[in-house]
């Protein structure tokens, strides 16, 4: 049973059937699923959510789906982490991490939208699959659409990390590496996609691919005990989780599965691509583009699709957007590690390092509930720590080396006998 009863223009409200359509023809603008909310409303009740398995199907009545998921079966309901050593750390009273370092399969928030989107893809009937990714979304569709066995074409910058290149290639794909940034990757995959017909999960699928993201905000909502945040931080690349995890919170108030309370949310970018950010500073409405140079290359989106959509919702919300360099990137990923013992791709640096900086601007204040929301593993951003870490110490197998290194180290421990 499925409650999508069509698409629907974001900008002049036409309507048009439930395929793989992406823009309005009327107006261009961008085309997002409509839901039938009152039938939802007579058949879902929190107490029938927390009855089924914990993955993010648990939603299914508003996700973009005719029947189950053929594949992504078990992504989603990671842990939401009450931190209270980064609380500490910040100086505030309430902190959660949502950790999507550990989705499965790939480990990255990707997961979610993957599995919405191939398996709508597989509903409409395509056999190839494909992308236009910074990295997170390569792996994530390669493995997902291998489990499923179908044909995949992934197309990348030539220079993303080589653990991001490889966790693609694994599962059998075929990788094009394109000499320019992502935005030229995207321009080029948007002629594929209207030349070929295949299935692009982030261009002709993007409407059904976007509501994936929803499930990271309902969960958040039901792991607080059915209540949201007053505040969330939130890593931008195209914008589109951003602006999903705001419609996932406004869903469950309509639905009545939480209180209508205000949640601020804030845009996170590097200072080395900060589009949106700019364009919230500036209280601006035009996204002016810009060309990436920074070491979160998961976030490196220069002409951001959702940069608009983006920037109202942050601002509608009463939050903020701040950017961070690579450097201060580099010490959140530390500070995360050593405080809570979550190792954080660099979009993880990034949101952490921009909630840092609210916290100490007085933006975020400190004694209400915060959520920072961490979407990708740090295994996979290895590069970015080369050279920035304590050395390996090396000593010969001899107790005698190990005693001198514990001199050396200027400590003092009880000994034995
Ligand atoms: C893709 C990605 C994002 C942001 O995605 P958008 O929806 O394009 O803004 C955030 N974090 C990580 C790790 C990603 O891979
Ligand atoms: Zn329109």
């Amino acid at each position: 049973m499925s409650y999508m009863k069509s698409l629907k223009c974001r900008e002049c409200g036409k309507e048009y059937p439930k395929e793989a359509l992406h823009v309005c023809e009327l107006c261009f603008g961008p085309l997002e699923v409509n839901y039938e909310y009152d039938k939802i409303k007579e058949v879902l009740t929190r107490n029938i959510i927390e009855k089924r398995p914990t993955n993010m199907w648990r939603y299914k009545e508003l996700l973009p789906l005719d029947n189950d998921p053929s594949v992504g079966g078990q992504v989603g309901f990671t842990p939401l982490v009450r931190a209270h050593n980064l609380a500490k750390a910040l100086g505030v009273k309430e902190l959660y991490v949502k950790n999507d370092a550990v989705n499965f399969p790939t480990l990255s928030f990707k997961d979610r939208v993957v599995s919405v989107a191939i398996s709508r893809a597989r509903e409409l009937g395509f056999k190839i699959v494909a992308c236009a990714s910074t990295g997170n979304l390569a792996n994530s569709v390669a493995a997902n659409a291998a489990a499923c066995g179908m044909e995949t074409y992934v197309f990348i910058p030539y220079d993303l990390e080589q653990t991001k290149i490889m966790g693609t290639l694994i599962y059998g794909a075929t990788v094009v590496g394109i000499k320019g940034t992502y935005d030229e990757v995207n321009r080029l995959c948007s002629e594929i996609a209207g030349k070929y017909g295949w299935a692009f999960v982030n261009i002709n699928i993007r409407p059904y691919y976007a509501e994936g993201s929803k499930t990271f905000g309902y969960e958040i909502a039901e792991q607080l005990g059915w209540k949201l945040p007053k505040h969330i931080i939130v890593p931008m690349a195209g914008g589109s989780l951003i602006t999903k995890i705001s419609k996932a919170f406004k869903e469950f108030q309509k639905l009545g599965f939480v209180k209508e309370t205000p949640t601020r949310i804030y845009g996170a970018q590097a200072a080395g691509c900060s589009p949106i950010v700019n364009a919230v500073k500036e209280g601006t409405e035009l996204i002016r583009p810009v060309r990436p140079n920074t070491i979160a290359k998961s976030l490196a989106i220069g002409n951001p699709a959702d940069g608009y959509y983006s920037a109202k919702v942050i601002r509608e919300s009463g939050g903020w957007a701040e950017n961070v360099t690579d450097e201060e990137i580099i010490s959140a990923m530390k500070l995360l590690a050593e405080t809570e013992g979550i190792f954080a791709e660099t979009a993880g640096g990034v949101t952490l390092g921009v909630t840092k900086k609210l916290i100490e601007q007085g933006r975020i204040p400190k004694d209400e509930s915060i959520v920072v929301s961490v979407t990708g593993n740090g295994l996979k951003t290895q590069e970015a720590l080369y050279g920035k870490l304590n050395e390996v110490t090396v000593i010969n197998s001899k107790l005698s080396e190990f005693d001198d290194l514990v001199k050396a180290n200027g400590k003092q421990y009880a000994l034995k006998g």
